[in-house]
């Protein structure tokens, strides 16, 4: 294998939350309602994305798997430019390169499905199979031929908790695709896909957290900001139930959480702190996602816009509107 195609791989597929993440994004690009993500040894032995997709083409399949722009990557400047491109197109070859993939598929005109294979690389041939309209993409045995790799995986149950919260991310930025996510074996969740935010918060997070969220809903200028927050007397002893999106995109950002922490200010018991599914809409050019495609953090042009957007909007939730 190319030197510069395992570096790319490994920039784009770091870990099982990796892959779960860009084969999820396709199924909801393929305008997917249902997708189910199964994992095994937390996604080291298996990782299987299944939806109902348009399914893939298959005079096209080989294409989607083939990176032909190898020779892109060849200095460390062609690398960083790379960052910056987010891979586009390179997600499924990069993962091809780094494990044993096989595709089962069809689109709507096909009478049988496809079902292609490639491992490390090397496509090993296409045969006829069957299924509904859709596409199941089977990742097995992530960096079999990479061990440098393999050894920055933390154990395989932290390695299925990261699937697990990539997973939830997507599936409540997505209440309207029904995301079943199968763990070991065992279904935790599977979200109605019924386009209501709060029933896939029960899903994912459960019926505890779910209770008596407050509704969000607020603009101010050209930011809007919606979603759902725990009343101040079910606050929690931790962040951990703290969402952000930003135009559909999980984030995490000090500034989004402040705004809402202090909105909640005098009402909040000693030590503990709100949860939020919290989904904040702004103009694309004035937020800076950047970098790379795994991560979180953003920049904002206006800071202080954008905290008052989030602080107006919960604490009108709360019903004290003003500030
Ligand atoms: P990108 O998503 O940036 O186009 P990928 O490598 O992730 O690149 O996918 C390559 C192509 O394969 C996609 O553009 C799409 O045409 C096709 N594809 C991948 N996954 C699916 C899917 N689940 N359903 C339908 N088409 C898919
Ligand atoms: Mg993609």
């Amino acid at each position: 294998k190319h030197t510069a195609e395992l570096i790319a791989a490994g920039e784009v597929v770091e870990r099982p939350a990796s892959v779960v993440k860009e084969l999820l994004e396709n199924s909801i690009d393929a305008g997917a309602t249902k997708v189910a993500v199964t994992i095994e040894r937390g996604g080291v032995s298996l990782i299987q994305v299944a939806d109902n997709g348009s399914g893939i083409e298959a005079e096209y399949i080989s294409t989607a798997f083939i990176r032909h722009a190898t020779s892109k990557i060849q200095t460390q400047e062609d690398l960083e430019s790379i960052h910056t491109l987010g891979f586009r197109g390179e997600a499924l070859a990069s993962i091809a390169s780094v494990a044993r993939v096989e595709v089962l598929t069809r689109t709507e005109p096909d009478e049988f499905a496809c079902c292609y294979r490639i491992e490390g690389g090397e496509e090993l041939g296409m045969e006829p199979g069957a299924r509904p309209i859709g596409t199941t993409i089977s990742v097995r045995d992530l960096f079999y031929n990479t061990p440098a790799r393999m050894k920055f995986l933390k154990k395989d149950s932290s390695e299925g908790t990261f699937v697990g919260e990539t997973v939830s991310r997507i599936a409540l930025s997505h209440p309207e695709v029904s995301v079943s996510f199968i763990r070991e074996g065992k279904l935790l969740y599977k979200t109605p896909g019924d386009g209501d935010l709060r029933s896939a918060v029960y899903a994912v997070l459960g019926k505890e957290f779910a209770r008596d969220l407050l509704p969000v809903k607020s603009s101010m200028g050209n930011y809007s900001v919606s979603g759902l927050i725990t009343p101040p007397r079910a606050c929690r002893a931790s962040r951990g139930m703290q969402f952000f999106f930003i135009n559909g995109r999980f984030v995490k950002n000090r500034t989004m959480m402040a705004a809402m922490e202090n909105a909640y200010r005098g009402t909040l018991m000693q030590g503990k702190f709100p949860g939020c599914v919290l989904m904040l809409d702004m103009p694309a050019q004035l937020v800076d996602v950047n970098v790379h495609p795994a991560k979180t953090e953003v920049r904002f042009a206006r800071e202080n816009d954008v905290f008052d957007a989030v602080y107006g909007a919960v604490k009108n939730a709360l019903g004290q509107p003003g500030s």
